[in-house]
């Protein structure tokens, strides 16, 4: 196996390994700034790096939590210190503007230094028999082999959220990142490769859903399989991993509500109405993207929503004055100029945005649309669009509101902007999402505590903090009768 010199290889067994077929991965606000060509993995060499993993179960297995902390941590320091750098990529490749991406690669090297700590509390449990003499334990084991698949939209996040737990407990991986932003998965991998693990325990296999994908989702080989990506493609794994009895663990769409009542603090209620939307070019999954605003408050709330979007400078991710980068690629841009479509014909009402922008290169750039007279029936407002666009719908009372907020089929988070402390405690209890935020936006989370939804959004054990552990380990109980 040798090194490709005309791009970035894939990692198996050990090794930097060649390829056939390559993709382009481009910079969404210059078209003309290639990031760099990366290795697209065949059903063979895909193939290889489960052997590999599976090979390399017993040394990593037996570790000791000493040294999985010591790998993990390194790992954490050399991201933490390459933060600046690697920031850099993921706005040249994803398009969010530079602060989040140096925020997001912050984000994966603290998963990391957690996991490293986790690596060495993975605690049992001895409790006493119902028959006198007897022990019993409950013991916390590997899963073996976790095929990891991650979307384009959090490209060093989501994949250290999965691998950093997946190595802590002891397991061996086999990552494929999104194909449209292999790079910082490439980076991350180029990072485990000099971090002490035995060979095999990690492996990088980029390349297209339905190939390398498709084979981590039909290996027997593969223990347990971990998806982030859209509520389609999950849906379409879900059985196929069951079926062949693996473990799987999913986090999937959104269509977030943020509930404004009229005792709202306007302009906080403004800061996370849009700072939870439209911002990050509405691609993240947790955007409340449905604001559902009680009647002496919606007027001024629309208005003001729609003033501050126009507000927002949409530009090229690197220039430090850009709030708001591109669309990801045309697909997505596509997709987006459908749902606003949609919405101008299913009559609501477009208070601003929703404008393909020129700037200096060539770049997929749309202005933040904010919709009014919006119901919970519209398709664009029951779909996830995933773009720049937030809608505002119109309730009588807080009981009308949290019942709109709930009738979606989706259920990864929601919000609700009050000064009621009982409106508050009521909307954390009767909220049908997985995760509940007062005077916050719905997206920004921590690492330490359990992240997911509900509904069709997620499926499976939670993610994170110490919750990680349900998925990535299996527990055995044993009794002893000690002659
Ligand atoms: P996607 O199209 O479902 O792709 C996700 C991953 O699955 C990619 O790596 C993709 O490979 C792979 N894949 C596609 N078809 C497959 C198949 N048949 N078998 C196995 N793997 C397959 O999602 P996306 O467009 O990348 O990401 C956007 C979606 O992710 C949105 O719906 C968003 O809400 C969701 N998301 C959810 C969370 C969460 O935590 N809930 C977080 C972030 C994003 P390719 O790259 O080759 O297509």
């Amino acid at each position: 196996m040798n090194m490709v010199q005309s791009g970035k290889s894939n990692y198996i067994a050990g090794e930097w390994v060649d390829a056939n077929d390559f993709s382009e991965n481009r910079n969404p606000s210059n078209l003309g700034d290639l990031v760099g060509l990366y290795a697209r993995a065949s059903i063979e060499q895909t193939q290889q790096a489960i052997e590999a993993a599976k090979a390399a179960l017993p040394e990593w297995t037996g570790a000791s939590p000493q040294l999985r902390a010591e790998i993990l941590e390194r790992v954490g320091i050399e991201l933490m210190a390459r933060r600046d750098e690697l920031g850099e990529l993921l706005s040249r490749e994803e398009g969010k503007i530079l602060s989040e991406g140096v925020g997001e690669v912050t984000r994966a090297a603290q998963l990391f230094k957690f996991y490293a700590q986790e690596a060495l509390r993975v605690e049992g449990l001895a409790i006493a028999s119902i028959r006198p003499g007897v022990r019993v334990e409950v013991r916390h084991e590997p899963v073996g082999v976790v095929g990891i698949i991650t979307p384009w939209n959090f490209p060093i996040a989501i994949p250290a959220w999965k691998i950093a737990p997946a190595l802590a407990y002891g397991n061996t991986v086999v990552f494929k990142p999104a194909d449209l932003t292999p790079g910082c998965g490439w980076a991350l991998a180029e990072i485990l490769s000099r971090s002490g693990l035995p060979a095999g325990a990690f492996n990088l296999v980029m390349g297209r859903g339905s190939v390398v994908g498709d084979l981590i989702v039909r290996s027997a080989g593969v223990n347990a399989v971990t998806f982030t990506g859209s509520e389609a493609t999950g849906r379409s794994i879900r059985t196929i991993v069951a079926e062949r009895g693996g473990k799987i663990q999913q986090e999937m769409g959104g269509k977030s509500p943020l509930v404004v009542l009229d005792d709202a603090n306007l302009e906080n209620a403004i800061d996370c109405a849009i700072g939870g939307s439209v911002v990050s070019t509405g691609q993240r999954c947790t955007s409340n993207t449905r604001i559902i605003a009680t009647p002496a408050i919606h007027d001024a709330l629309a208005e003001g929503m729609a003033a501050r979007a126009r507000q927002l400078v949409v530009g090229n991710a690197l220039d430090p004055t850009t709030q708001i980068g591109p669309v990801v690629d045309q697909k997505q841009l596509d997709t987006n100029l459908r749902y606003l479509d949609v919405a101008d014909d299913e009559g609501a009402q477009r208070l601003c945005g929703g404008e393909i922008l020129e700037r200096e290169h060539p770049g997929f750039y749309l202005s933040p649309a904010v919709y009014a007279d919006c119901t919970n029936d519209m398709v664009h407002v029951r779909e996830e669009i995933f773009g720049p666009v937030v809608s505002v719908l119109k309730a009588g009372s807080y009981e009308e509101a949290l019942a709109v907020a709930n009738d979606s089929p989706l259920g990864l988070s929601s919000g609700i902007c009050t000064t009621s402390l009982k409106y508050a405690e009521d909307f954390k209890s009767r909220s049908t999402s997985g995760m509940v935020f007062v005077n916050l936006p719905t997206a920004g989370v921590d690492y330490h505590v359990p992240f997911g939804g509900r509904k069709a959004s997620s499926y499976g054990p939670r993610e994170q903090g110490r919750a990680a552990r349900d998925f990535f380990t299996n527990s055995k109980t044993a009794y002893t009768n000690p002659l």
